[in-house]
């Protein structure tokens, strides 16, 4: 049935449904790193109940998986408040949304500007905050406003400076993910012990950081790429790709495939070239992330309840792999 022959009430019947099943999946998926399906399943669903509240606003609820950030805290783990929301992004599939977010992007600020492209790490977002220096506190996203402190885990993680190159004050955020290698000598182990293997790396990561026991999260050989300053104390930074420069000589491990993209042409280079090369990278990556280059204007932009106005990922299609693995499973 398509979305314009619903009445409001079957529209509101529909979207309490998926949200009934997109908040069990966000369940397994963020509290228990378990997911019972695969990411693209997930999104098209979200998608659907997108586009039922965007055709029926009225049946927009607050706390509808729409209007926050997925994710919640683990008791055990002391909360941590993030005084700047750790926010998620919204995501498209196609080019033609891409240039939807492109156009939306120059009507709102007159001109066409320049994007930086990044890599979509595929791991869990962290906060690191730094006192004169030195590492103080690490936390997950959690729903974005409460985070779990891990930073006792944090500190096991080689690619984090416990003290940086220069003595200030900052809260940083990225990416901790598990490199393809260390994931596939985990779930080995895994087996040969017996116990259950992870469904990818992304939930072997989260799931390896939020343990009580930080000897665990050592032997998980997890790995960051730092992209984001929260807070610049003096830093004199005024773009996103300067930002990652700086990290980098601040001590941090970056992401060195960044590039400033001029217009959406040299976007679809970019998208094409680590399309191509996504299975040779060490780690995993689910898409791209196109940034407004000007920090000034990622602030004035600003963001929605739940995502940022001047980012977005493109999202690659599931991995070929997996597709094959889902049509053998269909044949049998
Ligand atoms: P997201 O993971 O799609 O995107 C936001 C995150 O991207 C950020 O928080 C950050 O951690 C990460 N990121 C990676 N590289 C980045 C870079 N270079 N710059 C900025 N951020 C970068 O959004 P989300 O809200 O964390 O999660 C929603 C997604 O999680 C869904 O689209 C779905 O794919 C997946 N999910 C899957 C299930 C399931 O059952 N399979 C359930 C819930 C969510």
């Amino acid at each position: 049935k398509l979305i314009t022959d619903y009445s409001e009430q079957e529209a509101s019947d529909a979207a309490q449904q998926l949200r009934e099943t997109l908040n069990q999946w966000s369940s397994d998926y963020y509290t228990k790193d378990n997911p019972e399906v695969e990411d693209h399943v997930y999104d098209e669903k979200y998608r659907d109940l997108q586009d039922l509240e965007a055709a029926f606003p009225s049946i927009v609820t607050p706390d509808s998986i729409t209007q926050r950030v997925g994710g919640e805290v683990l008791s055990g783990f002391t909360k941590v408040r993030h005084d700047i929301p750790m926010l998620s992004m919204g995501d498209v599939f196609s080019k033609e949304e891409l240039v939807e977010f492109d156009n939306r992007i120059q009507k709102n600020v007159g001109y066409a500007v320049p994007y930086n492209v990044e890599l979509k790490i595929d791991g869990l977002a962290i906060s690191l905050v730094y006192e004169n220096g030195q590492l103080i506190q690490g936390s997950t996203r959690g729903d974005g406003t409460i985070g779990e402190d891990i930073t006792k885990n944090l500190k096991t993680i080689t690619s984090i400076p416990q003290t940086l190159t220069k003595p200030v004050s900052i809260e940083v955020r990225g990416e901790c993910y598990m490199p393809k290698q260390a994931f596939a000598d985990l779930n080995k182990q895994q087996e040969e012990r017996g116990e259950a293997v992870f469904a990818n790396p992304r939930n072997a990561a989260a799931g390896s950081l939020r343990q009580l026991d930080t000897k665990v999260t050592k032997a998980r050989n997890l790995d960051t790429f730092i992209y984001t300053i929260s807070t610049f104390d003096n830093l004199q930074v005024t773009t996103q790709h300067d930002a990652i420069n700086v990290l980098a000589e601040l001590g941090f491990n970056t992401n060195p495939t960044q590039r400033v993209c001029q217009n959406l042409d040299e976007v679809w280079q970019f998208i094409d070239d680590y399309q191509d090369q996504r299975d040779q990278l060490a780690y995993g990556i689910d898409g791209i992330v196109l940034k407004v280059n000007d920090l000034d204007l990622q602030t004035q932009l600003g963001h929605t309840v739940k995502v940022p106005r001047w980012e977005i990922a493109y999202k690659f299609p599931p991995e070929e792999a997996l597709t094959v693995i889902r049509q053998i499973e269909w044949t049998v």
